[in-house]
């Protein structure tokens, strides 16, 4: 059912775990295959320096986040953002049709955390300017 690449990623995935502290985190779910994923992201000046991701997905689940998260570190969190399913699948060379769902998991844990990111990023700048102006 799953090609090569998709089997190596998922036997052995990277970035597994939970970054402690991390600037942004975003969790997303999917009731076909009853799938969660967390996505935590470690930031330093908009760029990602560190990514990890927890699941309880299946293999595609396990081996997208786990391709995703790898492209993703080293980006500025406006390419991390371009990084779509259809990228990470790609990459794998291909995903089972009924399995490309698990890979949108993936993606969008990524823009949820990088949201939170931003809306962190606001926050402190907004406390920034209050403590300025007391
Ligand atoms: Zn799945």
């Amino acid at each position: 059912m799953y090609n090569q690449k998709v089997l190596d990623a998922f036997a052995n995935p990277q970035n597994v775990g939970v970054i402690e502290n991390a600037d942004g985190e975003g969790t997303v779910g999917n009731a076909t295959c009853g799938d969660i994923m967390k996505i935590t992201l470690k930031i330093e000046n908009d760029k990602i320096v560190d990514a990890k991701f927890q699941t309880f997905g299946c293999a595609a689940a396990i081996a997208t986040s786990s391709t995703a998260t790898q492209m993703i570190i080293g980006m500025t969190v406006d390419e991390a953002l371009q990084v779509t399913n259809a990228k990470v699948v790609e990459y794998l060379e291909g995903l089972p049709p009924q399995k490309i769902h698990c890979s949108v998991l993936a993606e969008e844990a990524i823009k949820k955390a990088i949201e939170d990111y931003r809306a962190k990023q606001q926050n402190k700048s907004v406390d920034k300017t209050s403590i300025e102006y007391v």
